[in-house]
Parts: C-alpha cells; sequence; structure tokens
C-alpha cells in the first residue's frame, strides 16, 4: 500500500468543478512500478462521463474566451508558481506511480512549470496582423481566436510535462479543456486539477477523466464540439485517432514515436559523446519518444566509444526511484521488460555482441540492466522499432553519407542527435538530416522556448516555442469596407 500520500493524490476525477467518480462506480487500480503493489485507483470513466466533460467546458469557454489575455497570463503564472511551491510532493507522486528516480521526477515537475510559465509569456504575444490594404476604403485585419475545447490525450512516460505543453497554450489561447491521462500514471495528471483549483482556474475550464481509453477517445473524436485533439503517445494510436476524428474535421497535434540516430564521427569529443549517450539513452530507463535507438559510430573511434558507453552504462546506479542516489527505476511494466529480451534476442540471433547488462536487473520486477549491445545490422528489430528501454544499439559505419542514410532510413522523424568538431561537418550532416530536432554535441535539448515535434510519422504540430500556440489559435481574417476613404 501506500508509503506517502500526497495532497494531490486525487482518487477521482475533474467534471465540471465536481470531483466525481465514474457513473458505474467501477475504477481502475494504479500501481507502483518498482514494489508492483496497488496505490489507488481512479475512477472507470466511458463515453457518457466523457460527454458531461466536454459539455462543461463548452460552457465554460463561452466565458473564458472573453478574459483578456493578461488575465490568462496572470493566472498561468500563478499556476507556474503553485506547481513549484509543490515541486516535492509532486514529484513523489510522480515517482510514485511511474517509477523515475526522484531526480528526474523533479526535472520533469520543473519542467512542467517552466512550459506553464512560458506560456503565461506568449499568451500576450498571440498577435494578428493588419495588413496593408489592396483597396483604399476598406482595411484588411488578421486576428487569432481560441479554438474552443480541445482535448488532449497524455502517456505514462512524462504524465506531468506532456500535460504542461498542452495546458500551458491551451489556457493561454483562451481554450477549455478534457484532459485524459494515462492509465498507468492518472495520478500526475489528476494533480493538474486540484492546481487549477487553487490557483483559481473557473470551473469547467479544465476537466480530466480516467478510464476506458477507447470509449474515451471515441467520444474526443466523434463529439463536435471538441475543435481540436492533442495527442503524445504511440503511432499506431495517433493514426487511429486522426482516422476518427476526420468526420468532424477536427485540427490535430499529434506528438507519436521516434527513432532517434545518435551519430558520432572519428572527430568528436569522445567524453562529451559518451556523456551524451548516456543522458540521450538511458533517460527515464530509455522511456522516451526523444531516446536514442540508434547509436551510428564511425570506425575509427567505434571500439573506444563502445567501450566507453558500456563502462558509463554499467555505472548506472538502478533501483527504486524513492532511493537516494538512483539513476534508473524500472520500466513501466513487465511487459516492457519482455520487449526489451526480445530486441536482444534479435540481435543475438543476427550476430550482435552483448558488451554489456543484457538481463532483467538482480532487483527483479521490472528492473533491467542497462544494456550494450556492438555490431548491430541493418536486419535487426531496432533498426525500424522503437526500443523505449535501457538498451544501446550500436552501428559502426565508414563515411558521413553513408551515416545519414542510415540515420534517416526509418519512417520516423522526430529527434536525433551526432557529434563531431567540424563546423562544415555540422552543417552538413544537421541539413542532411530529416528530423524535427537535431542535437549537436548535446544529448538533451528539450526546452520551453523551443519548438518540440517531429516530422515523417513522428507527428504534426509543435509543442513549446512561440509556435507552441499556433495550434490552439484559429486565425480569422476581417475585410472591413464601406469606410467612405
Ligand atoms: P503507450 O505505448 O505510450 O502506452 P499509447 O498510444 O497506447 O502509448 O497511449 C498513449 C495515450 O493514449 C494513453 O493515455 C492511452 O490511454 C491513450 N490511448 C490508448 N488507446 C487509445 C484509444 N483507442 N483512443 C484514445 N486514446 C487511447
Amino acid at each position: 500500500m501506500l508509503q506517502k500520500t500526497s495532497q494531490f493524490m486525487k482518487q477521482a476525477n475533474l467534471i465540471n468543478g465536481e470531483w466525481v467518480q465514474a457513473d458505474s462506480g467501477q475504477t481502475i487500480d494504479v500501481t507502483n512500478p518498482a514494489t508492483g503493489l496497488k496505490i489507488g485507483t481512479v475512477p472507470k470513466a466511458g463515453k457518457a462521463e466523457t460527454r458531461r466533460a466536454i459539455e462543461a467546458a463548452q460552457q465554460a469557454f463561452l466565458s473564458f474566451r472573453k478574459t483578456s489575455a493578461l488575465e490568462r497570463s496572470k493566472l498561468l503564472r500563478k499556476l507556474h508558481d503553485a506547481i513549484m511551491d509543490n515541486q516535492d510532493a509532486l514529484a513523489e507522486l510522480l515517482t510514485l506511480e511511474q517509477g523515475k528516480s526522484l531526480t528526474e521526477s523533479k526535472g520533469e515537475i520543473g519542467s512542467s512549470a517552466a512550459y506553464v510559465l512560458w506560456f503565461a509569456e506568449e499568451a500576450r504575444r498571440a498577435y494578428g496582423d493588419v495588413v496593408p490594404s489592396p483597396w483604399t476604403d476598406r482595411r484588411v485585419l488578421v486576428t487569432r481566436e481560441p479554438v474552443g475545447v480541445i482535448a488532449a490525450i497524455t502517456p505514462w512516460n512524462f504524465p506531468s510535462s506532456m500535460l504542461s505543453r498542452k495546458l500551458g497554450p491551451a489556457l493561454a489561447a483562451g481554450c477549455t479543456a478534457v484532459v485524459k491521462p494515462a492509465s498507468q500514471t492518472p495520478y500526475s495528471g489528476l494533480a493538474w486539477g486540484a492546481l487549477c483549483e487553487e490557483v483559481g482556474i473557473p470551473r469547467g475550464v479544465v476537466n480530466i477523466v480516467t478510464g476506458s481509453a477507447g470509449e474515451i477517445g471515441d467520444e474526443i473524436c466523434a463529439n463536435p464540439l471538441v475543435k481540436k485533439i492533442t495527442f503524445t503517445g504511440s503511432t499506431e494510436v495517433g493514426k487511429m485517432l486522426i482516422q476518427k476524428s476526420a468526420s468532424t474535421v477536427k485540427k490535430v497535434s499529434m506528438e507519436l514515436g521516434g527513432n532517434a540516430p545518435f551519430l558520432v564521427f572519428d572527430d568528436a569529443d569522445l567524453d562529451r559523446a559518451v556523456q551524451g549517450a548516456i543522458a540521450a539513452k538511458y533517460r527515464n530507463s530509455g522511456q522516451t519518444c526523444v531516446c536514442t535507438n540508434r547509436f551510428f559510430v564511425q570506425a575509427g573511434i567505434h571500439d573506444k566509444f563502445v567501450e566507453k558507453l558500456a563502462e558509463a552504462s554499467k555505472a548506472l546506479k538502478v533501483g527504486s526511484g524513492l532511493d537516494a542516489g538512483v539513476q534508473q527505476g524500472p520500466l513501466i511494466d513487465v511487459k516492457a521488460v519482455e520487449k526489451v529480451e526480445e530486441f536482444i534476442a534479435d540481435a543475438k540471433a543476427k550476430g550482435g555482441k552483448v558488451v554489456s547488462g543484457g538481463k532483467r536487473h538482480a532487483l527483479g520486477g521490472s528492473f533491467f540492466e542497462p544494456t550494450v549491445i556492438s555490431g548491430a545490422t541493418t536486419d535487426m528489430m531496432f533498426m525500424k522499432e522503437e526500443i523505449f528501454g535501457p538498451l544501446a544499439p550500436v552501428f559502426k559505419f565508414d563515411t558521413e553519407e553513408e551515416a545519414v542514410a542510415l540515420a534517416n532510413d526509418t519512417e520516423f522523424g522526430l529527434a536525433c542527435y551526432f557529434y563531431t568538431g567540424d563546423l562544415g561537418r555540422a552543417f552538413r550532416v544537421m541539413e542532411g538530416l530529416k528530423y524535427g530536432m537535431v542535437g549537436v554535441n548535446e544529448g538533451i535539448i528539450t526546452t520551453p522556448e523551443a519548438p518540440f515535434g517531429g516530422v515523417k510519422e513522428s507527428g504534426l504540430g509543435r509543442e513549446g516555442g512561440h509556435q507552441g500556440l499556433d495550434d490552439y489559435l484559429d486565425t480569422k481574417y476581417v475585410c472591413i469596407g464601406g469606410l467612405g476613404l
């Protein structure tokens, strides 16, 4: 049972300002991945509850859309402060349900607050245009208005910060929201409801439902009151949501899967590359869509890189996220462990060599050893599929052209990384990579000031940056005639 409680652990849904249970009274159990023990329950809501949440959001929109940008900016700043004032409690709750280390959880809560602050600032800069008119007696105005009710569906790997990137711009723009957190990690999402209440965000502006993903998703897609869906999760579910929401022509933002390559050239700073590799691979136990999926290392530096990467990965402290000094927590569940084992077995069968790790951790449960495999080849599963676990496959290459071609040989295009000391190469490779985000001599690049998002099947739209507000605003052109000028 729960060892540490938090005032933010809400075991109910927030609909129109009321904390409620599912109509059926049914619940879903939430477990701590580090112990396998039940933490608590959340309501198993379905279509009817979702419809009420959407209707409440629509009702709230009628007045929230009329608030001034300055008012919304102030609300968001209060929300930022409330998040930071409660950073420790929110981080503990996050670790409890998700497993990541407390250090990473604090980082995620800090990042959530940072996104909210960014959008508090951006709220006041949703500029339109006054365009030089081609007519002497008419004027041309372009304004931007909130789209209306938005629905946000979020994943379990960053249950707080993925929501901050959606609620931040939604509230900044004057939209209202229905949120569906992932069933594995619902409390970090529900905590946003408590925070919004605390800072005085009006009832019905933020509604949160947990439960049957299919039922909630279907209602969101079919309900014409929902004007936009913002989703972070698998490419498979993302494609389905695009298809289903076509019937009501909704705006969609999709942050989907990645297959990040990490290129290390002979002229790279080796230690810096290894440090970046560890961060870009093992953060959140490898369970992020921007985690490196494939390392491509040039022949001249390859052996040393593999040796140092293996050493550094062996040194990572694995354990319960709540324990001091732990760097890698458990995977989300045993299914995720089995998937990593499948990748390793496939690689071994095709000639890959396990250099370090390679098996379940002695701690049992869903803990897994940080693993490095050398001799990776393009017929191995991880060339095409997202690993989502602490496994680093290393491919060897000879030429720059070959490396860029290998890196681009995927339907995904989210994040990529490369290390080089040559400025010309830095530009050539940066321009050659078909990705939405590129880290040059950096393994962690996410920040609210920059647009996060992918190309190809990795998604649509951007979160963060000034671009992050665009998807929550409709553009309206107004022609004012008969001015008699
Ligand atoms: P992951 O592999 O990260 O669990 P998913 O795409 O399955 O990725 O989950 C991301 C989010 O999408 C979660 O909140 C999940 O509950 C939700 N989801 C899963 N299936 C559906 C669906 N059919 N309709 C709407 N949301 C869904």
